[in-house]
């Protein structure tokens, strides 16, 4: 299982779509750790990923863990600023995302300044330190977002590109504005992207996008599911040791589990996606926005409409795609890449 660790909800940024710092738990661990460790201890497939706020601003909690926990995996979620400190630290680790969202002025814009270059200063101390886990680029995609554009221009210095729409608790924009740029730059986009995608498997090079990698992958493997796993089979660790589904949504009754010692699960078999033709591929995407439809009903349709989209266009190549089944398969374990954007 997956048990995404957060370690503050404290974040030294405050980027337009997201706000920064989350209520609702103390600023840093409040628990016994020994009561995490056990919790680890009796999963041999445990995967455990540093969250926040920012995480690195507990970072000799981070190193501590890392130490204690009996973990098969390690994953760290940052924005790169404070990388430099975990010193060797950085070898613990499977997967490393590093939040950017683009080139410079994008990145920039939704950030704040400096941000592109702390991420390509992080990059470049992984790469000076000869780390050799997998390095990715986590990006929010929102109104001012061009995929091709940002995604082409980010492969260029990472090996795999993973995005999340800034849809439903978006301050940003709102659904008749993300409906627009879905038709008029989003799908197009996704075409562009593919075809790119299907140039280089022709030249057998498999482009790390992976959303792309990630559909592909269940569709060969029959996977299914939540592709996240919020609830099933990933759960997230306040500071004062509630166990919850999801981890951006802390003060959500639905999403609050239990505890360290004992916790529920949540199901994402609920209307409608129980009835919907790509749901053993789409495993409802989100349980957060499955739960909370802040945009309403056509909000939820419209999101749906892009995850239809983005599967039957990678569908439409399976059969080109099938003697890659071992090439493709993705994630190698839940790295917290929810693959359906
Ligand atoms: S596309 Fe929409 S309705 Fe269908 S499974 Fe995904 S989230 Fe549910
Ligand atoms: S995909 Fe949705 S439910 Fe899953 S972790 Fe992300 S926000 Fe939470």
């Amino acid at each position: 299982m997956l048990y995404i660790v957060l370690t503050t909800p404290i974040c030294n940024l405050n980027c337009r779509y997201c706000g920064g710092t989350i209520n609702g738990m103390p600023s840093e661990i409040k628990y016994k750790l020994d009561t995490l460790v056990k919790l680890i201890d009796k999963d041999p497939e445990a995967v455990v990923a540093f969250y926040g706020g920012e995480p690195l601003l507990e970072i000799d909690m981070i190193k501590k863990l890392l130490d204690i926990l009996p973990a098969k995996h390690f994953v760290l979620n940052t924005n790169g600023f404070f990388l430099k400190d975990l010193n060797s630290y950085i070898h613990k680790f499977d997967t490393i995302l590093l939040s950017i969202d683009g080139d410079k002025e994008i990145t920039d814009f939704y950030r704040g300044k400096g941000c592109y270059q702390k991420v390509i200063e992080a990059l470049d101390f992984l790469r000076y330190n000869s780390y050799k886990g997998e390095v990715i680029a986590r990006m929010t995609v929102s109104k001012k977002s061009d995929i091709y554009r940002d995604v082409t221009h980010l492969l260029e210095f990472f090996p795999f590109v993973h995005w999340q729409l800034d849809a439903v608790w978006s301050s940003l924009w709102n659904l008749s504005e993300f409906s627009r740029w879905s038709e008029e730059s989003y799908k197009p986009g996704i075409i562009s992207l593919l075809d790119l995608w299907l140039e280089n498997i022709r030249e057998d090079k498999v482009l790390g996008i992976i959303p792309f990698v990630g559909i592909v992958s269940r569709i060969l493997y029959n996977e299914s599911g939540l592709p996240c796993g919020a609830g099933e089979n990933a759960f997230a660790i306040t500071t004062d040791g509630r166990v919850l589904a999801c981890p951006i949504a802390p003060d959500f009754q639905w999403n609050n589990l239990g505890d360290l010692h004992s916790f529920s699960r949540v199901s994402n078999k609920i209307e409608p996606c129980i009835y919907c033709e790509v749901f053993d591929i789409c495993g409802g995407r989100c349980l957060f926005a499955q739960r909370e439809r802040l945009w309403g009903e056509e909000g939820f349709k419209a999101i749906c409409d892009i995850t239809k989209f983005l599967i039957k266009e990678l569908d439409k190549h399976i059969d080109e795609l099938r003697h890659l089944k071992n090439k493709i398969r993705y994630p190698p374990f839940n790295n917290t890449t929810e693959i359906i954007p």
